[in-house]
């Protein structure tokens, strides 16, 4: 049987994280190779693990993507194991500190930058360099509703957003001509798990006029300001991937997708 992405290979970064694995598996059940990257080499043989469950090759690639040399030698290999790169999930980030602009802390706003920003510029262009010799790509990178209305108290995720809406549109206009589409994703309040509890909590910590100092309290404020008056599930977002990744959206290049419950 013919999968719709049979013959395909993907690269995720993030990939032993909650929203990469969960989009490498569903690429993996629509037939594709896939090549997960992370820096956490436990976590990472778990997934690929998973990952290979489905029937496809699935292999593990420990970078950290904010080292090019590292990035540089790992798509190397990816396209040396595999042959080529047809999808990039360019999704590894990190959410950062919670505090007031005035105190937020200056080394943990350059960590942010370097792996939410730099990082993903580093494996855009590594891989865009193969996929314009090849003259085909799609790529989807993760952003954030972060990336669309700046929340309190998450100046580096915030601004770190922002700007991979900006890359995404930059990539999807020089990339164009070379038959390569670039979108991006930005999901919201996602749970349940490490990152809902951990933002629940680091707000309420902060004390600031827009949340409450009682976590269970913050869970509910952030969840009455959905429309759908619930958080997303991580399930709820490998399907907008694969739909960027494949051709049902075949004229569409330089978007921001919300998975954000209106
Ligand atoms: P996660 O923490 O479960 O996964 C992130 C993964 O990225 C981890 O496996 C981590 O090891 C990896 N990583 C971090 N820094 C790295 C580096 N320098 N090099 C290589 N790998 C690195 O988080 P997640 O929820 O799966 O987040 C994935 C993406 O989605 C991130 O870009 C995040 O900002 C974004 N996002 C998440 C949410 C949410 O609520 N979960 C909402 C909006 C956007």
């Amino acid at each position: 049987q013919t999968l719709r992405f049979s013959g395909k290979v993907a690269v995720v970064t993030g990939a032993a994280g909650n929203i990469g694995l969960a989009c490498a598996k569903r690429l993996a059940q629509s037939g594709a190779a896939v090549a997960l990257l992370d820096m956490n080499a436990d976590t990472l043989k778990a997934a690929v693990a998973d990952v290979a469950t489905h029937g496809v090759t699935a292999r593990p690639y420990v970078c950290d993507v904010t080292d090019i040399a590292a990035v540089r030698d790992t798509i190397a290999a990816v396209v040396a194991d595999f042959g080529a790169i047809d999808f990039l999930f360019n999704n590894a980030g990190y959410q950062g500190a919670f505090a007031p602009v005035q105190d937020y802390p200056e080394d943990d706003f350059a960590r942010v930058m370097n792996i939410n920003v730099c990082g993903a510029f580093h494996v855009l262009r590594t891989v865009a360099r193969h996929m314009v010799e090849r003259r085909f790509g799609r790529i989807v990178n993760t952003a954030s509703m972060a990336g669309v209305q700046g929340p309190p108290n998450m100046a580096a995720y915030a601004a770190s957003k922002f700007a991979i809406v900006g890359l995404t549109e930059v990539a999807s206009k020089d990339l164009a001509p070379y038959n390569i589409r670039v979108n991006a994703i930005s999901p919201a309040f996602m749970g349940p798990g490490m990152m809902w509890d951990r933002q629940v909590e680091l707000q309420a910590k902060v004390g600031s006029q827009y949340f409450s100092t009682d976590p269970a309290e913050v869970a509910k404020q952030m969840i009455g300001s959905v429309p759908m008056r619930r958080y997303g599930n991580i399930d709820e977002i490998p399907g907008v991937v694969e739909f960027l990744l494949g051709e049902d959206s075949s004229y569409m290049t330089g978007m921001n997708l919300p998975i954000a419950g209106g």
